[in-house]
């Protein structure tokens, strides 16, 4: 039921923290992967661990915020394996600042970049994924459903991940593709490592409010990015699952 191969997956962000784990986790699971990002080092590196262990993987530098690159990719990708079954838009940043101090092009780096994004590689993924039925995931997170006052854009970037899904979901289920959103909590990267130095208190507010009492760590998203990838969620669509160690459940 959670058997991928011989399915294509392609992962944005993939070269790094989450996206590198749902990587893993798909390659594990027995797909192909193409793993998408702009620095050439992380993505050298992250196709290195994700073969060490025989499984299958390929690198793609584009800015998927870009929407000739974006086509190209897809293009590309479709090329080297002739097929693509599952898309992970997981690409983002942050930019932390109360919005009176936050200017337009910082607003559009971080809508372009985390929700834009989705909507192009989507829009490309689409004639490829409705061949055989597909599985689409896109990255929200507690701020698709919390507001963060030091993170305007990045709320509502992530509130539109959620309803880009919803949309998606119901636009495509007669193609068989299914369309989800993974919310993952506070999870230790590069992107909130920088969050910790730049917002007093943050470390301590996060595993207060957890009930698991600590952050999340990469790999424990890619259980449920392999289920929603996978003919078990074939019933499934248009949801938005947190894995956050309890923390939206917090009262
Ligand atoms: P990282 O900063 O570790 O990873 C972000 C990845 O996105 C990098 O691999 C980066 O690759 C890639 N990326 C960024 N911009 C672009 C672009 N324009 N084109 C192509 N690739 C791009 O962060 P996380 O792993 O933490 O974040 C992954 C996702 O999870 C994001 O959507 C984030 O918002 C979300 N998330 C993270 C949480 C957390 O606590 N860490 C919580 C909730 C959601 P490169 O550097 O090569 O461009």
């Amino acid at each position: 039921m959670f058997q991928l191969a011989p399915k294509t997956a392609l992962v944005t962000g993939g070269n790094g923290g989450i996206g590198l784990a749902i990587a893993q986790g798909l390659v594990d699971a027995g797909a192909r992967v193409a793993v998408v990002g702009r620095n050439p080092d992380k993505l050298r590196a992250a196709v290195e661990a994700l073969t060490r262990s025989g499984g299958q993987a390929q690198a793609y530098q584009a800015d998927v915020s870009d929407e000739t690159a974006v086509v190209a990719l897809f293009d590309q990708v479709a090329a080297d394996f002739g097929r693509l079954d599952i898309l992970v838009n997981n690409a983002g940043t942050n930019i932390r600042k109360p919005v009176q101090d936050l200017s337009l092009a910082e607003w559009n780096t971080v809508l372009d970049t985390n929700l834009t994004s989705a909507f192009l590689c989507s829009r490309a993924a689409y004639p490829l994924l409705r061949q055989r039925g597909g599985k689409l995931i896109n990255i929200g997170s507690m701020t698709s459903i919390f507001g963060a006052s030091f993170a305007p854009a990045y709320s509502a970037s992530k509130g539109g991940i959620v309803q880009l899904t919803r949309a998606l979901a119901t636009g495509w289920a007669a193609d068989g593709i299914q369309v989800n959103a993974i919310l993952p909590g506070w999870i230790d990267t590069e992107l909130t490592l920088n969050a910790r130095a730049q917002v007093a208190g943050l470390d301590e507010r996060i595993v207060a409010r957890t009930p698991a009492g600590r952050w999340g760590r990469p790999e424990d998203l890619a259980g449920t990015a392999v289920f929603l990838a996978s003919a078990a969620s074939d019933f499934v669509t248009g949801t938005a699952i947190p894995v956050d160690g309890g923390y939206s459940v917090q009262a």
